[in-house]
């Protein structure tokens, strides 16, 4: 697996301090989206990327390699209420400026709960990026809580919402169930290897 070199690499706060070598893939979303929980599943890891607890609290880019100069970029989680105006405008900006500029970045993954996908700032990420012209891959997690009908149904929907979107793709996930860690896997491979 694509994965299974996956490394803690450095952990930055600005977008001056972003390592340079390298392509690299990002995963954002809602903070409590589960996004920790899959980055630990896919490394097969039960605390590479910290399970927050207390979400929004973890303000930084963090930094993973793959070897051969790819990297996994996990990048703060949005939306989460708690936090002070400034500083939540701080990262938003980042947010903006890395996912619009961001040359080494080859594809978004973009985490949403399956039970409530494509809130306002999910689809903000995904109008600063689609302007790069480059892939999404929607990652609709926490399908264990879903019936098989309703992950269906949720599938489907997501996938009517891709369409005014090139090359944007989406699948279900759990990292409860470790379900749809090789279809995650084959997709960002592809990405790198393109
Ligand atoms: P993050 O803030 O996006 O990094 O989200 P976390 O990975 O910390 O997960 C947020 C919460 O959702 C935690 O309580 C997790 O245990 C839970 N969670 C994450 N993934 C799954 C999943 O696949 N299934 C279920 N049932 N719960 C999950």
């Amino acid at each position: 697996s694509l994965f299974s070199k996956l490394q803690f690499f450095t952990t930055v706060n600005d977008l001056h301090s972003l390592p340079y070598n390298g392509l690299e893939v990002a995963f954002a979303g809602r903070s409590n989206a589960g996004k920790s929980s899959a980055i630990n599943t896919l490394a097969n890891h039960t605390r590479l990327a910290y399970v927050s607890k207390t979400p929004g609290r973890t303000q930084h880019i963090n930094y993973f390699t793959l070897g051969d100069d790819r990297f996994l970029v996990d990048l703060p989680g949005y939306g989460y209420a708690q936090v002070p105006e400034a500083i939540r405008e701080h990262w938003i900006n980042l947010l903006s400026k890395y996912l619009q500029t961001r040359k080494q970045l080859v594809g978004l993954v973009i985490l949403m709960d399956s039970r409530h996908p494509f809130k306002p700032l999910d689809r903000q990420m995904l109008d600063w990026f689609a302007s790069t012209g480059r892939p999404v891959h929607v990652v609709l997690t926490k399908s264990d809580k879903l019936t098989r009908q309703q992950a269906a149904q949720t599938l489907a929907s997501a996938k009517l919402e891709l369409k005014h979107y090139p090359n944007h793709t989406c699948q279900l996930f759990s990292s409860l169930k470790k379900t749809g860690t090789e279809e995650l896997d084959h997709v960002i491979q592809g990405w790198f290897n393109r």
